[in-house]
């Protein structure tokens, strides 16, 4: 018997992936109704205003990306400033220019051309004969050599991951730029900036006129929810999803500690990392700086990398051998259920930026509509 639901899609979470695939799903006519565990939209790209200034919530969010198509997308529901991240690292109070390139290298060894800096870095490291890296480390050292290892890379990278660098995968840190220009651009890509007013807007845009509940977790009454809607597409954490049967999958997590300070400006750039291991964070956040703001006081984020505990929120994928191998698992599961789309960071256990998750779910709906 054909059952009666009350809408076409529920949707579990309201993050770019669920807010993204509700705003396709609506504009093609389907019903959609969106449920969040937390007290407010937007997942992990929420901000929240404080002393006039949009804090990042949950860690600092760069729009960037190369395809012109999701840059209109997200342009459609905000105007981008030109905010260009460039981050500092600070090593014991050394300060170099991120990502590597003819800046830090100038303040490391006094190089100035691009010659003399690939000279350097290949002395440095062509005792150790790496071919193909097997790790992190490997992949680190092959890229810049063992000064920028040690001083930029081994210490920030285990505090963050809470490993050590020859266990984790070499991919991580391939998303950072080795340059030999003078440009302290962290991001390889044509599109890049902050939506002018916050994140919010996006969110709010792209859920404009589709029906939303907040504080409500989906696994505090699965059988209902399950029951509510023809289809539900799942953003949460996939294991979960599956009661944890084959296990729990690692993330990393993050602790913030908020503050205002009565200064109008506190570090003098939006981003800086903290590469020593003595230093229990990685990260401050001085807000105002992604937006050239002009107020009075400023407000900063220290980030300080935790481990996964029960009530933490699960911000990283680890996706090494170990996670990986339980995730096909998952994945065979999940291609069963006929019935349920999985998206995003968490249910596709991926180490997604914003342009993918958006790529992602413009992607399954595609696929959805067509079918
Ligand atoms: P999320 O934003 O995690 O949304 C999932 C939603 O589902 C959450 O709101 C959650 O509350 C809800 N949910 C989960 N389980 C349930 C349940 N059982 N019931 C109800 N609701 C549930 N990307 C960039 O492009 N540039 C950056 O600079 C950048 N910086 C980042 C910095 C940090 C510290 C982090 C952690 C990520 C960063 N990212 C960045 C990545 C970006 O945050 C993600 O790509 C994107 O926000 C993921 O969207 P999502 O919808 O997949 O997941
Ligand atoms: N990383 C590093 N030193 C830095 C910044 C980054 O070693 O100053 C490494 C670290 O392993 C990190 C990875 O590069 O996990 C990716 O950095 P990114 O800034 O992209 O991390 P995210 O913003 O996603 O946390």
């Amino acid at each position: 018997m054909m059952q009666n639901h009350k809408y076409d899609y529920l949707i579990v979470g309201s993050g770019l992936f669920g807010a993204t695939f509700a705003h396709e799903m609506t504009k093609a006519g389907k019903t959609c109704f969106v449920i969040d565990k937390r007290d407010h939209l937007g997942g992990n790209i929420y901000c929240k205003e404080i002393e006039g200034i949009n804090v990042h919530w949950y860690g600092a969010h760069i729009f960037h990306t190369n395809d012109k198509y999701l840059w209109d997308y997200v342009n459609q529901f905000a105007e981008f400033n030109r905010y260009t991240n460039s981050p500092i690292a600070n090593y014991k109070g050394e300060l170099y220019n991120l990502p590597f390139n003819m800046n830090t290298f100038y303040k490391l060894w006094g190089t100035k051309t691009p010659k003399e800096a690939k000279e350097k870095i290949a002395k440095q490291v062509e005792h150790l004969n790496i071919e193909n890296p097997k790790n992190l480390e490997e992949q680190a050292l092959k890229l810049v050599g063992t000064d920028i290892y040690e001083k930029l890379i081994k210490y920030y990278t285990e505090k963050q991951w809470g490993k050590k660098a020859t266990d984790l995968p070499a991919f991580i840190i391939k998303r950072l730029p080795v340059r030999f220009t003078y440009d302290n651009n962290y991001f390889n890509d044509k599109y890049q900036g902050i939506p002018i007013g916050g994140y919010n807007k996006i969110i709010n845009g792209l859920l404009d006129g589709i029906e939303v509940k907040l504080n409500t977790d989906f696994f505090e009454n699965r059988s209902y929810y399950q029951n509510i809607a023809r289809k539900i597409v799942f953003t949460g954490k996939i294991d979960r999803y599956f009661d944890n049967c084959f296990g729990e999958l690692d993330y990393r997590s993050l602790t913030y500690e908020v503050e205002v300070h009565d200064t109008e400006n506190y570090q003098g750039n939006a981003v800086m990392n903290f590469t020593d291991a003595e230093t229990p964070y990685t990260r401050i956040y001085e807000h105002k700086h992604f937006e050239f703001g002009t107020q009075q006081k400023t407000v900063i984020t220290r980030e300080y990398p935790v481990k996964n505990t029960k009530n933490a929120e699960p911000y990283y994928p680890v996706n090494d051998e170990r996670n990986n191998s339980i995730l096909k698992k998952y994945q065979n599961l999940a291609a069963e259920e006929e019935n349920t789309i999985f998206g995003g960071r968490l249910a596709e256990y991926k180490y997604y930026d914003m342009h993918q998750v958006i790529a992602s779910a413009l992607t399954k709906a595609k696929y959805e509509l067509r079918k």
